[in-house]
C-alpha cells in the first residue's frame, strides 16, 4: 500500500527505530518505519546486550530463542591486549546475552506492528505548510531520525558526520563455529572475552554464540584501527583462542560516544534518538541500551506532545536523556588528567585485581548495573 501520509514517520529500523514505533503503535499513533535497507538486513555490532535491554524490551527470551541466537552469558574474561594475566569474573545469573544483529533486528521490526517503507532511502525532506514533506510524497508532522551514526535526519538539522565529530571507530567479524570445531580453541559459549588495548584508547573482544564466533575492538582513536584489530588477532591466535584462517574480513563502522555528541536530539518537528543522536555509553561502548532506551523516551514524549511538536514542547525529550544519561563531560571517555605512562601501569596493575574488574570494570563500566532498566510504558522523567 503506497503511504502518503502518517502521524510519525520513523527513519531507521534499527533497535532505536524499531522500540521508538513499537510504542507509538500501541498508543494509537500512525507510524511509518522507513529504512534504507530491506529487513532482515546485518548491522556491524558484537551483538552483546545486557540485561536491561532485555527488561526494557519485554523481551520474551523463550520466545525469541526460537530459531534465534539468544546465548546467556555467565562471565567474562579480562585483561590486557599483550599480558599474560586474566581474570574471570563469574555470574550465577545471566549477567548478559548474544544475539545476532540479523535476527534481533528484524524480529524487533516485525513486532512493532508499524507500516514499513523497507529498502527506500530517505532523500529529501522539505517543510510545507507546517508538516514534512519526505521523499516528495509522505506528509507527517514528526519525524524521528533514527538512522544511525550518517542519519540524514540528523545531517539535515546541522550535524556533519567526519573529522569536526570525535567518534569511536570500530570493526568486527562473525562466522559460524559449530561447537566440535570450536574445542580446539579457548573459547565457549558463557564468556565473554574482552582485553583492553595498551594506550587504554579501546579494547578487543571475542565472544561465541549459539554456533558462531564474533571478533572485533573499537577504539576512542580511529588512527590505524587495522593494525591495531591484526595484532589483537595475532595475540588471540598465539593464545589459542581463535582459528589462524578467518573466512572473511572485518567490517567497519564508527558512532559517537554520549560525552563527545553534541548533536540537538530535539527541533521543530524533529527528534534523534540511538546513534543519530550519539548516544552510547563512554567506556563500553555499548549503544543498544541507549538506542532502546531513547526510543521509550523519544515515544513517551511524542504520546504527551499530543501533536504540539514545536521545539519547546519536544524539549521535554532533550531534558530526560540528561537526566538519564548525566551532563556532557568529554573527559569521561578518556580519563586524561593522569599522564600516560602512570595510566598504563596503573592500568596494568588493576586489571589484575579482581575486585576492581568485578566492581568497576564489568558491574559498572560493562553492565552498568548501578542504573536501573527503564521500563515501557512509564513516562521516564526522573529514573536515574
Ligand atoms: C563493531 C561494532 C560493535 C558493536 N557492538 C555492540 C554491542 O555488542 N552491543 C551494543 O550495545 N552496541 C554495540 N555497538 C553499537 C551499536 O551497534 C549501535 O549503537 C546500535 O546499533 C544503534 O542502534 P540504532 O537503532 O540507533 O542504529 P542502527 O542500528 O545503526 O540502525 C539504523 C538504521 O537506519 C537505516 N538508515 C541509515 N541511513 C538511512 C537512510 N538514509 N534512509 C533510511 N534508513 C537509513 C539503516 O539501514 C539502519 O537499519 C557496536 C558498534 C560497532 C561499530
Amino acid at each position: 500500500m503506497p503511504v502518503r501520509s502518517c502521524d510519525v514517520l520513523i527513519v531507521g529500523g534499527g533497535p532505536a527505530g524499531s522500540t521508538c514505533a513499537r510504542e507509538l503503535v500501541r498508543a494509537g499513533l500512525d507510524v511509518v518505519v522507513m529504512d534504507k535497507h530491506a529487513f532482515p538486513r546485518d548491522k556491524v555490532c558484537a551483538g552483546w546486550i545486557t540485561p536491561p535491554v532485555v527488561q526494557a524490551l519485554h523481551l520474551d527470551c523463550a520466545d525469541y530463542a526460537h530459531g534465534r541466537v539468544m546465548q546467556a552469558i555467565h562471565g567474562f574474561r579480562t585483561g590486557m591486549i599483550g599480558a599474560e594475566t586474566e581474570v574471570e569474573t563469574r555470574y550465577d545469573e545471566p549477567a548478559s546475552f548474544g544475539i545476532r544483529r540479523c535476527e534481533f533486528d528484524h524480529y524487533l521490526l516485525q513486532r512493532s506492528q508499524a507500516r514499513m517503507r523497507l529498502g527506500e532511502p530517505l532523500k529529501t525532506m522539505a517543510r510545507d505548510g507546517g508538516a514534512w514533506l519526505v521523499n516528495g510524497e509522505i506528509r507527517t508532522p514528526l519525524v524521528v531520525g533514527a538512522g544511525g551514526h550518517f542519519c540524514p535526519v540528523a545531517r539535515k538539522f546541522g550535524s556533519q558526520p567526519g573529522p569536526a565529530e570525535a567518534v569511536v571507530a570500530a570493526q568486527e567479524i562473525e562466522f559460524p563455529l559449530p561447537p566440535r570445531e570450536r574445542s580446539a580453541y579457548r573459547v565457549d559459549d558463557e564468556t565473554v572475552q574482552f582485553y583492553f588495548c595498551a594506550d587504554l584508547k579501546g579494547y578487543g573482544w571475542c565472544f561465541a554464540k549459539g554456533g558462531y564466533l564474533n571478533i572485533g575492538l573499537g577504539r576512542e582513536d580511529p588512527h590505524k584501527l587495522p593494525e591495531h584489530v591484526s595484532e589483537f588477532c595475532r595475540w588471540l591466535r598465539r593464545r589459542e583462542v581463535i582459528p589462524g584462517d578467518l573466512p572473511g574480513k572485518f567490517n567497519g563502522h564508527a558512532y559517537l560516544l554520549y560525552p563527545e555528541s553534541r548533536r540537538p536530539p530535539a527541533t521543530d518537528g524533529a527528534l534523534l534518538i540511538g546513534d543519530a543522536a550519539g548516544l552510547a555509553y563512554a567506556r563500553s561502548g555499548e549503544g543498544i541500551r541507549p538506542a532502546v532506551e531513547s526510543g521509550l523516551m523519544a515515544a513517551a514524549a511524542i504520546i504527551e506532545a499530543a501533536g504540539d511538536y514545536r521545539r519547546e514542547s519536544l524539549a521535554r525529550y532533550a531534558s530526560r536523556l540528561t537526566a538519564r544519561f548525566g551532563k556532557k563531560s568529554p573527559a569521561e571517555s578518556s580519563s586524561s588528567w593522569l599522564p600516560q605512562g602512570i595510566r598504563q601501569t596503573l592500568a596494568a596493575s588493576l586489571m589484575a585485581t579482581r575486585w576492581f574488574v568485578r566492581h568497576v570494570v564489568v558491574d559498572r563500566w560493562f553492565l552498568h548495573a548501578q542504573q536501573q532498566a527503564i521500563a515501557a510504558g512509564t513516562r521516564y522523567g526522573v529514573q536515574r
